[in-house]
């Protein structure tokens, strides 16, 4: 039987190898360093927890009515964008999803044609091009022109606008680049773009986790009218609340765009487990005090693992401002490696130095690999310890 030229088209995944063999070394009884998580350490707190066991224990095991949103979940997401990004949504510019990827993915549906143009930042998120290209999108990839610094400049995504540009992609705080654009940043970008006929895909999934001088966080939508108007802001308890095997994400945007995923979803996921959405209304307005607890934690991480990472020979790494990744460009100790490229170096890492690591190439960026600091003090001292006895100290 033919496999779809849709399935077939899909990249399978640039961290498949170094994954599989990290388990082959595992199951050999090697004590492999993994520093490949893309969630939160920490557990879904007690009192989400506890709201979702409840919600089941009082019966809330139906289909969700309806399938974009039981109405409480959906008040729950106008407040959090209230309180948090000072945004006003009505809760039919509202849609609850399975996890912040069903978000995406359905708004990808509701807004691509064949052929159109969806700009997308590299590095990027590693399900953005393939989500696009399942939607029989084009994608149109936006590389930085400094390589230690990756944020990207408004004249550059202003010039790659064409006729046929129906998105633009932009992820701040940024998986993996671990940065994340300053208020200031957002609005020239947003003032780069004004007037162009563009729909743009705000993912926010790590709005609570910025760090230093990038505290402060402004949402695109927050950008003036105009992009209230048009953009789509996405976001999930996954990250904020440790709560990515819930799968719980939700959007917001303009209504027709909102109904139109809201009617592909009600032929595919039928939306969110009900109990689900009760849980995330605890999350979003219940007590936030783990968020700030957990964000200065993961700060602290970050900054060790960042200083540790710019002591390797032959690596730079930027300060991580946002998420929970260090993105430190390798390529200096490449040729002392012996390796081309991100994939062959994140090998080469784990063979000799048992520590696992994500390859750049998973995110369009071949220079770079991922290191998630969702990982004990401990445990990130060991693995860079291990780091330094493959690659040297510098000075
Ligand atoms: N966008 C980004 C940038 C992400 O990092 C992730 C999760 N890795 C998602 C979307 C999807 O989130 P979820 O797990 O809620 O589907």
């Amino acid at each position: 039987m033919d496999i779809s030229a849709r399935a077939r088209n899909l990249a399978v995944s640039a961290t498949l190898e170094v994954t599989n063999k990290a388990a082959e070394l595992r199951r050999a009884g090697i004590d492999v360093i993994g520093f490949g998580a893309g969630e939160p350490d920490f557990p879904t707190p007690d009192h989400v927890k506890a709201a979702g066991i409840k919600a089941i224990q009082a019966g809330h095991t139906g289909y969700a009515k309806p399938s974009s949103g039981i109405p409480e979940a959906r008040a729950a997401v106008c407040e959090k964008f209230r309180r948090d990004n000072g945004l006003t949504y009505k809760p039919e510019q509202v849609i609850v999803t399975v996890g912040g990827k069903e978000a995406l993915f359905l708004a990808c549906a509701a807004l691509l044609n064949p052929g159109d143009e969806a700009l997308l930042p590299v590095p990027y998120w590693v399900s953005f091009p393939e989500q696009i290209k399942m939607c029989d999108g084009k994608v149109v990839e936006l590389r930085p022109s400094n390589p230690d610094d990756l944020r990207l400049r408004p004249e550059q995504i202003a010039a790659a606008v064409t006729p046929k540009t129906k998105v633009l992609i932009f992820n701040s705080p940024s998986n993996p680049g671990g940065f994340a654009y300053r208020p200031d940043e957002v609005r020239a970008i947003a003032r780069a773009l004004s007037g162009r006929d563009i729909v743009v895909f705000s993912d926010e999934m790590y709005d609570q986790l910025r760090f230093g001088d990038r505290r402060e966080h402004l949402s695109f939508a927050a950008a003036g009218d105009e992009w209230y108007e048009k953009t789509i802001t996405f976001n999930a308890a996954s990250k904020t609340h440790a709560m990515t095997g819930w799968r719980v994400g939700y959007a917001a945007g303009p209504v027709n765009i909102i109904k139109a995923m809201a009617k592909i979803q009600s032929h595919t996921t039928s939306g969110t487990a009900t109990f689900v959405q009760h849980a995330l209304v605890e999350a979003l307005t219940g007590d936030q005090s783990h968020v700030e607890a957990r964000r200065k934690e993961f700060e602290r991480r970050g900054n060790h693992m960042h200083a540790r990472l710019n002591a390797l020979v032959g690596v730079t790494c930027v300060k991580p401002t946002g998420a929970f990744y260090c993105f430190p460009n390798v390529t200096g100790t490449y040729p002392r490696l012996g390796v081309r490229g991100s994939t062959e170096f994140c090998s080469c890492v784990l063979e000799r130095a048992h520590v696992a690591l994500v390859p750049g190439a998973a995110f369009g960026s071949d220079d770079h690999v991922r290191l998630s600091f969702a990982n004990s003090l401990e445990q990130i001292d060991r693995g860079l310890d291990r780091l330094e006895t493959l690659l040297g100290r510098a000075g």
